[in-house]
């Protein structure tokens, strides 16, 4: 995949701004038939696109089958967009009303990360379209593929040409993106550390910026928890997409006597086997990287229950594979404890009461979410209303809001106002205008004349 460069990016921009007027001013009814038709494509290319998923990024093909259905129910909420945007109308006073319009930013950007290679970009695709912008996409060069295939699938939806641009590369056609006046709005997706360098970068501009990053959410497990329920999820959510999620369950916070929780934890990352029902992590780099945690973890003193290190699957000795890890008795100084791992690991945590695991999650900088297990309705009511996350779960390892409910968290997880996704949304990708008219009451029937 070539890398643009300025030129390429100012190609695309112009191509999008030739395309704004018409697009912005065809009727929302209008512009979301574009996403009925493409949701029929992503019905009837389902498994072509899921096998680009897995082939580009290493996930499961349920996992990329998965990731599509996901962007089905994303195109979805976008073609209900004219039933959500309906402007307010009032007479104000006699003669006089006041009327609030959605009205399209102009050209748009969304530059997204190598994790779901079509899910965050459909995050931002179908409904800052369909609202009536045109739009440029800068696909992580780690995983450009799946980018690439949803435009030739809105070409042949009837998205008309200039609508809809990619560019491609990394860093340096970020920073274009961010530099560049004939881009009105920035969306990112991707770690804290760059989310901090578009957002400043984008505002400098005065673009209007929605940029969110990395996570590191904390499960509350309490005493009374199902315990296979709750095992089956802890694991679910720390090893699926091989951990590579921002809603992954990364700690593990357990209150009390949960021994028995832990031991049918540890039973059910065993039944995860890299290669069979476990991707592989995105690169050499990342597999170091999340190796070396685990060994300075052990080191500092925490125990390894279940041992992920130095998986090799046959067949596919290249690999980049890491295997389910389980580690207890870590401490919240440990780095394994605070930073984003970003893999198939959960460090467990010890305390004795419900305040002290809330005050280990409040002090994380990040806030995408969080999960109490309880049967206490309470207790889980409790840690609600406490934990600092923006999207919290009760007996659920993966708490992400289904449309039209919206994605995004808080704290260093987040940067910009709105959420990314569904009805939130809305207020990122228009802007309003208030019209303010003035009829004359008393006018005669030929008053106009
Ligand atoms: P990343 O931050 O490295 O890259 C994201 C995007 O930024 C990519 O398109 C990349 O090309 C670009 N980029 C990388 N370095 C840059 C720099 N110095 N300047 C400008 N642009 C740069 O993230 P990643 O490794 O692709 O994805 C993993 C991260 O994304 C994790 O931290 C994960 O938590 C986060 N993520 C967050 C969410 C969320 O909703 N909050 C969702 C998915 C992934």
């Amino acid at each position: 995949m070539p890398c643009s460069d300025r030129n390429d990016l100012d190609d695309a921009v112009e191509a999008a701004r030739a395309a704004f007027p018409a697009w912005s001013r065809m009727p929302v009814k209008e512009r979301v038939q574009v996403f009925f038709r493409y949701k029929r494509l992503l019905e009837r290319d389902m498994d072509t696109l899921a096998a680009l998923v897995s082939e580009e990024n290493g996930k499961t093909m349920s996992e990329a089958i998965a990731e599509i259905e996901k962007c089905i129910e994303l195109t979805e909420f976008a073609t209900s967009l004219p039933q959500l945007i309906g402007g307010e109308i009032l007479e104000v006073s006699k003669g006089v009303e006041c009327r609030l319009d959605h009205v399209p930013l102009g050209v748009v950007a969304s530059i997204v990360p190598f994790n779901f290679p079509a899910m965050v970009p459909h995050w931002t695709i179908p409904n800052a379209l369909a609202l009536g912008n045109c739009m440029i996409v800068k696909p992580s060069e780690k995983v450009p593929l799946s980018c690439a295939r949803t435009a030739l699938l809105l070409r042949e939806a009837g998205l008309p040409d200039g609508v809809f641009n990619i560019v491609n590369g990394d860093s340096a056609i970020v920073e274009a993106i961010c530099d560049h006046p004939g881009i009105d709005a920035v969306s990112f997706v991707g770690s804290t550390k760059v989310a901090k360098i578009v957002y400043r970068r984008a505002t400098q501009h005065l673009k209007r910026c929605l940029a969110l990053g990395g996570a590191k959410n904390h499960l509350l497990v309490l005493p009374d928890a199902q315990p296979s329920m709750t095992a089956a999820n802890v694991v679910a959510s720390m090893s699926g997409c091989a951990g590579q999620r921002c809603m992954a369950a990364s700690a593990m916070v357990a209150v009390g006597p949960v021994d028995d929780i832990i031991g049918q934890i540890c039973e059910e990352a065993r039944k995860i086997i890299p290669g069979q029902n476990l991707g592989a992590v995105i690169d050499r780099t990342a597999k170091e990287r999340i190796e070396r945690y685990i060994t300075e973890a052990e080191r500092q003193g925490a125990r390894i229950l279940v041992d992920g290190r130095g998986y090799t699957v046959p067949g596919k000795e290249g690999g980049s594979y890491v295997g389910p890890t389980v580690i207890d008795h870590v401490r919240p100084d440990m780095a394994v404890a605070s930073e984003e791992i970003f893999g198939p690991v959960i460090c467990i945590m010890r305390v004795d009461t419900l305040d002290e695991a809330l005050a280990i999650e409040n002090a994380s900088p990040y806030g995408n979410a969080a999960s109490v297990f309880t049967q206490n309705g309470s207790y889980a009511r409790y840690v609600i209303e406490r934990a600092s996350a923006g999207m919290v779960g009760v007996n659920i390892g993966v708490p992400v809001p289904r449309e039209p409910f919206s994605f995004g968290g808080w704290n260093d997880s987040k940067f910009g106002v709105c959420d990314i996704t569904g009805k939130s949304s809305i207020g990122f990708w228009t802007k309003l205008r208030k019209s303010t008219v003035k009829w004359n009451p008393e006018a005669g029937i030929n008053w106009m004349t």
